[in-house]
C-alpha cells in the first residue's frame, strides 16, 4: 500500500472512524489522501484551517423513504439517497444511480469522487450524488414512472438549478429522466431545464450528451497514447460494460481506428474476433433492453461467456466502463501478461487499488476515471450552460466543446504530475489538479 504522509493519516483514521462500514469510501479518500502528501510538502498551507478535513466530509446527506405502488398493487419500499459533496465551485452536481447495491457510503465515495472529477473540467460545478436501492430490472415502465415519480416528489425540495443538478447514472438514462423532470415540474410549476441533465432534446437536452462519457474517455486515452506517439489505430481493444459509457466508447474507439473484440454486461462477456458489431449491440440494450448474451444467436464466430470478465481476452487497450472495483489486482495481472499498453477506466473506481498499483508497477499508461470520464459531466455543464442562454447547439459545436475539454483535463493531469516529480503519473495529477481547484475556492471563502 502507498504511504499516505505522517499528517494526513489521522485524515484518514477520522473518515473511517466517522463512515464505518463504508469501505468504497474509504477506499476513494485514501486514493486521494495518498496524493496530497505531494501537495502538502510543497504547499504546506494547504493542510492549514483543516481544510483536507473539511473536504472529506459531505456539506449535506440526504436519507429518504421512497413508497411507491407495483403493478400488481402492492406497496414498496426503496431507500433513496442525495449526498451533497462540495459546493465551492459551482451547484452540487452528479448524476443518480437506482441498483440494489446502492446505500449511503456508495453514494458518499462517488459525491466525493465527482467533486474532484467535476474541479477537473475547468466548469463552475460543485460535487454531489444520489441514487436508490431500486431494481429497475424487471420492471415495467410504469412501475419505473411511478418510482421515479415518488423519489422526485422528496427530491424537489434539496434541487434547484443553483443548488443542485442531478443527472443520470447506472440505471438511470433517458426515460428516468423525463419522468423526474416531469414530476419536478409539475410540483413546482416551474420550467426550469437547468434542475437535471441528460434531457430528451425536446425539453432542453443536449445534443452529444447521452455520447459524451464514452466519447470522452476515448478522446482522453487517446491523449495519453499520443503522449508516446502512439493512438487507437490497429489497436485491439476490451470495453467492459454494455451501458451508455461502454457503447459510446466503443463507437468511439472504431471511429479512431481501433476494434473491440469483447464487451459484457453482469452475465457475462461476448467475444467477437471480427469486432463488436455495435449496431447490434445497441439494439440489443437500448432498444430491447435484452441480454448480451443473445448478441451470439445473430453473430457468427461471436461467443459468450457466462459469469466470465473481459479483462482474460488479450487486448493492447482496456476501458473499464462498467461499475466500481471491477477490475482487481489477478485482471490486471492477466491484462499485463496479455500485453495491455493502456488502461482508461469509463466507468467510477472500476480498478481496485491492486491493480492501480499492478498496472503503474508494470510501466502500463493508466488514466483514472475521475479525468477520464469527465466528459459526461462536463457536457451536462455544456447542456446547463444552453438551458441558461435558452439556446441548443448543433452535434458538431457540442462535440468540439467536449474534445476541447478532454484534451485540457488530459494536459493539466499530465503537466501536475510533472509539476510534482511523477511524470505519467495521471492518479496523482488528477487527485492534485482537481483539489487544488476546490481549495482554493474554500480558502477564498474561510471557514466554512
Ligand atoms: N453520472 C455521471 C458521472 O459519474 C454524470 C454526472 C452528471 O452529468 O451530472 O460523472
Amino acid at each position: 500500500m502507498t504511504q499516505i504522509d505522517e499528517k494526513l493519516s489521522p485524515i484518514l483514521d477520522e473518515v473511517m472512524r466517522r463512515n464505518a462500514g463504508e469501505p468504497e469510501f474509504h477506499q476513494a479518500v485514501r486514493e486521494v489522501l495518498e496524493s496530497l502528501g505531494h501537495v502538502i510538502a510543497k504547499y504546506p498551507d494547504y493542510a492549514d484551517n483543516a481544510l483536507i478535513e473539511r473536504i472529506c466530509e459531505p456539506e449535506r446527506q440526504i436519507i429518504f423513504r421512497v413508497p411507491w405502488v407495483d403493478d400488481a398493487g402492492n406497496v414498496q419500499i426503496n431507500r433513496g439517497f442525495r449526498v451533497q459533496f462540495n459546493s465551492a465551485l459551482g451547484p452540487y452536481k452528479g448524476g443518480i444511480r437506482f441498483h440494489p447495491s446502492v446505500n449511503v457510503g456508495i453514494i458518499k465515495f462517488l459525491g466525493f469522487e465527482q467533486t474532484f472529477k467535476n474541479a477537473l473540467t475547468g466548469m463552475p460545478i460543485g460535487g454531489g450524488k444520489g441514487g436508490s436501492d431500486f431494481n429497475p430490472r424487471g420492471r415495467s415502465d410504469a412501475e419505473i414512472m411511478r418510482f421515479c415519480q415518488s423519489f422526485m416528489t422528496e427530491l424537489s425540495r434539496h434541487l434547484g438549478e443553483y443548488t443542485d443538478v442531478p443527472a443520470g447514472d447506472i440505471g438511470v438514462g433517458a426515460r428516468e429522466i423525463g419522468f423526474m423532470f416531469g414530476q419536478y415540474k409539475r410540483l413546482t410549476n416551474r420550467y426550469e431545464a437547468g434542475v437535471l441533465t441528460g434531457k430528451g432534446l425536446v425539453y432542453g437536452g443536449s445534443r452529444a450528451r447521452k455520447e459524451a462519457t464514452g466519447y470522452g474517455a476515448t478522446y482522453f486515452v487517446q491523449s495519453m497514447l499520443g503522449t508516446k506517439k502512439d493512438s487507437f489505430d490497429g489497436k485491439t481493444c476490451v470495453v467492459s460494460g454494455s451501458g451508455n459509457v461502454a457503447i459510446y466508447t466503443i463507437e468511439k474507439i472504431h471511429e479512431f481506428g481501433g476494434k473491440v473484440v469483447a464487451c459484457s454486461d453482469s452475465g457475462g462477456y461476448i467475444h467477437d474476433p471480427n469486432g463488436i458489431d455495435l449496431d447490434l449491440v445497441k439494439e440489443l440494450k437500448e432498444v430491447r433492453r435484452a441480454r448480451i448474451s443473445d448478441y451470439v444467436e445473430a453473430r457468427k464466430g461471436a461467443s459468450f461467456v457466462k459469469g466470465g470478465k473481459v479483462w482474460e481476452v488479450p487486448c493492447q487497450v482496456a476501458m473499464p466502463s462498467a461499475t466500481q472495483n471491477e477490475l482487481n489486482g489477478r485482471d490486471a495481472q492477466a491484462l499485463v501478461r496479455n500485453g495491455v499498453i493502456a488502461v482508461g477506466e469509463g466507468a467510477n473506481m472500476p480498478c481496485t487499488p491492486e491493480a492501480v498499483r499492478t498496472f503503474q508497477s508494470a510501466g502500463v499508461m493508466f488514466a483514472p476515471g475521475k479525468a477520464a470520464n469527465a466528459g459526461g459531466v462536463a457536457t451536462s455543464a455544456l447542456e446547463m450552460q444552453q438551458n441558461a442562454s435558452r439556446d441548443s447547439w448543433s452535434f458538431d459545436q457540442t462535440e468540439a466543446r467536449l474534445a476541447d475539454i478532454m484534451r485540457s483535463i488530459h494536459d493539466r493531469c499530465a503537466e501536475t504530475a510533472e509539476e510534482f516529480g511523477t511524470p505519467g503519473d495521471y492518479v496523482l495529477g488528477a487527485n492534485i489538479a482537481g483539489f487544488v481547484r476546490v481549495a482554493e475556492a474554500m480558502r477564498a471563502f474561510g471557514v466554512i
